[in-house]
């Protein structure tokens, strides 16, 4: 068993125990509502008015005004409530105010969320207006210069919370003063709080909000300093706490919690100092750099707050990297907005103008200043243990020789799907239906697996298909091993012949001792292709393993397999190239059969231990990727998993449905996706005997423990 390592600590933090204590103790000891005149009021009031003065303290706040909220962004929005209302009676009184709502490009979206908000409603008709940054994420101080006379209020971060850049302040103040800029100012100082120095009286900010969760205080519960004559709307009205300023009963147990937080900051006995959090931080880079060959490093190392980390591989994914530190059990956080397959760039290093696949890969390491060497030494050591993973597992290009079993494997990008036709004894292959976005990766499995290409042929002459062929045979120039022809589908030139079991005859590509044959479907723009051994010139139905078609949906891809019944047998895997049902494969039969209810063939976590024990055959499949199931193998009840990711399943389901016994199988993933789609797809193909653990392996070792095997 082995502890989760929490590396995305500008996400949120753990809470302090002496935080946890203190709010524990606000709820119990001192319970009472700081309104209150009583001697249970005033005690909870001396508690408030102590947190108060420590954070004034820790921020420097001098003659401004600490105001608790539930968060930065409560803080956010009264910042620039406040801002706007004195813009709108300027505008009133006829005064000059400029135009512009000037934000930083890498601002947190609650930032130009509340600007845009906030316009409107109050009806101040200002424009919005990124300030641009330059590569290191840095405000571009001239244009600044140049649009600061026109802004009405400035916007700008002390320190980035995806990349850590921090912001240099000083210049951008210099830059207010120079233009004699009358905008009011707004720093968001969530990532900077116990990580960088504040003197804020000594500025011109005129606001700036905190969030206590993000350095060891519980969520709910923030801070908004506000300079010394700076304008002030209340956001909430009502009983008057807060001097007025923000109403409600008071968070005590977060106040509390702050409070504690804020003590140690002050005392210097929990929070490390800048120079020993570089130090911490050089470890992981290191460690990084040894696991990751090509990683590179979006924000340079010392223009970053110490305690986070942005990078990205070339040639993998961010998706790719989360999943396999996720598997090790290692938090980490993609530096952008993942869906399950494709990752959306991250518009903070778009802003800095870094390379597509760099903003679109990025993975941001971060933690606390309360780490200590043992937790440095744990993470060095998972981040080695992820790089021995994915060169076992196959992630990494250059490591991809390794023992391939399988012959047909699946490549899905957005319900689009490539098959990889491998054949391991004469170490050549066939790609079939190339889908554009992973050529590089279609190109380095071939190379490394150092396999002859004796053809990408497609089953569609539509769309994008044949410059996307014809791109991937570039790309693998020196492995090709056929001469190429004008067929529209890529077929080669010289192909063999081969006699189908309706008693035609058709081209067929010879790929060791087996075959793949083409079956044209009348008209001229698609055809489907059929895979088996090569009986003496013949593929016969009965040995028909698999079959490539390009169509779906569902009655199509039917009819596909109808006009095709008399060359397939029962246990022919289909394999569609366009996939939007998500069926990943299927069988001839598969429509005539009822699908069971998903429930039916669910297992929640709490239901798995005892099926596990009454099914002592069972089998664990784990269906993520390799490289995710090297990063942390499952192992429940002492059985450990056996991996089968989605891209091998249909190879894998053609030895399960020609198999003489058939054992009950447990599907398992990250999630509970991969596994629901594996059960399905063999519950279509006749195999009854397959279920899905619920939730997937997060929910089922959510006891801060994982179950997970690190060698
Ligand atoms: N600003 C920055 C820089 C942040 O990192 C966050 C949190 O993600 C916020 C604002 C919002 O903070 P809160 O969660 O306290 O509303």
């Amino acid at each position: 068993m082995t502890h989760d390592i929490y590396l995305d600590a500008n996400a949120t933090s753990p809470v302090l125990p002496a935080a946890i204590a203190a709010a524990a103790d606000a709820m119990g000891a001192c319970y009472g509502n700081p309104s209150s005149g009583h001697a249970t009021g005033l005690r909870a009031k001396a508690l408030l008015d102590g947190v108060r003065e420590r954070a004034r303290r820790m921020i420097g706040a001098g003659a401004g005004s600490v105001i608790f909220t539930s968060g930065a962004t409560e803080g956010i929005q009264t910042a620039v409530l406040s801002a706007l209302c004195a813009v709108r009676e300027r505008q009133a009184a006829g005064e000059t105010v400029g135009d512009l709502l000037l934000y930083g490009a890498t601002e947190h979206k609650a930032v130009p969320e509340a600007l845009a908000h906030w316009n409107r409603l109050l009806g101040t008709g200002l424009t919005l207006r990124a300030l641009p940054v330059d590569g290191e994420g840095r405000h571009k101080l001239d244009v600044l210069r140049q649009l600061a006379p026109r802004a009405a209020m400035v916007c700008t971060m002390a320190a980035n919370n995806e990349t850590g850049t921090i912001s240099d302040l000083a210049a951008i103040e210099k830059a207010l003063l120079v233009t004699a800029s009358n905008a009011y100012w707004m720093v968001d100082s969530v990532q900077a709080l116990g990580k960088l120095p504040l003197a804020l009286e000594s500025t011109r900010i005129d606001y700036a909000p905190f969030s206590g969760h993000k350095l060891y205080a519980p969520k709910g519960i923030g801070m908004l300093y506000v300079r010394d004559g700076a304008p002030y709307t209340a956001l909430m009205a009502g009983g008057g706490q807060e001097s007025g300023q923000r109403s409600g009963t008071e968070n005590m147990a977060g106040i509390a919690a702050l409070g504690a937080v804020l003590a140690a900051l002050e005392t210097g006995d929990t929070f490390r100092t800048p120079a020993q959090l570089h130090a911490c931080r050089e470890r992981l880079v290191a460690s990084l750099r040894e696991a990751l060959p090509g990683i590179v490093f979006n924000t340079p190392l010392h223009a970053s707050l110490p305690t986070t980390v942005n990078f990205s591989v070339e040639g993998l994914s961010g998706r790719d990297l989360l999943d396999v530190f996720d598997a090790a059990g290692m938090r980490v956080s993609a530096g952008s907005a993942c869906s399950a397959a494709k990752a959306a760039p991250s518009y903070v290093l778009e802003a800095m103008e870094l390379p597509d696949w760099r903003s679109a890969s990025a993975v941001r390491l971060s933690f606390g200043p309360a780490v200590d060497d043992a937790f440095i030494d744990a993470a060095c050591e998972r981040i080695a243990h992820c790089g021995r993973a994915m060169h076992t597992g196959g992630l990494v290009p250059h490591a991809l020789r390794r023992e391939v079993r399988e012959d047909v494997i699946r490549l899905g990008l957005d319900g689009a799907t490539t098959w990889l036709v491998l054949d391991e004894a004469s170490r050549s292959c066939v790609v079939i239906d190339p889908i554009g976005a992973l050529g590089e990766r279609i190109a380095s499995m071939i190379r490394s697996g150092d396999y002859r290409v004796r053809g990408i042929i497609g089953t569609s002459t539509c769309g994008d298909q044949p410059p996307v062929r014809a791109a991937l045979g570039a790309l693998l120039a020196e492995q090709i091993d056929f001469t190429g022809s004008a067929d529209p589908f890529g077929w080669p030139a010289g192909s063999d012949r081969v006699s189908l079991d309706d008693g035609t005859r058709t081209d067929g590509i010879a790929l060791g001792g087996q075959v793949i044959a083409r079956v044209p479907h009348g008209g001229d723009t698609s055809q489907s292709y059929l895979m088996g051994a090569n009986s003496d010139g013949a593929l016969h139905a009965a040995d028909v393993r698999f079959a490539f078609t390009g169509a779906t949906p569902a009655e199509l891809l039917h009819d596909a397999v109808q006009r095709m019944t008399a060359l397939l047998n029962g246990d022919t895997v289909v394999c569609p190239s366009l996939d939007s049902a998500n069926l990943v494969c299927t069988t001839p039969t598969a429509g005539a059969r009822p699908v069971p209810p998903l429930d039916s063939m669910e297992l929640q976590p709490a239901e798995l231990d005892r099926f596990l024990r009454e099914r002592p055959d069972a089998i664990l499949v784990d269906v993520r990727d390799p490289w995710e199931h090297e990063a942390g193998r499952p192992m429940i009840q002492g059985r450990t998993a056996f991996n089968v990711p989605l891209s091998r399943l249909p190879s894998q389901l053609a030895q399960w449905l020609g198999g003489v016994e058939s054992r009950p199988l447990v599907f398992i993933c990250r999630l509970g996706t991969r596994s629901q789609r594996a059960a399905q797809c063999l519950h279509r193909a006749g195999y009854t005997q397959a279920w899905h653990l619920g939730g997937g392996l997060a929910l089922h070792f959510s006891n801060r423990k994982t179950g997970l095997s690190h060698p």
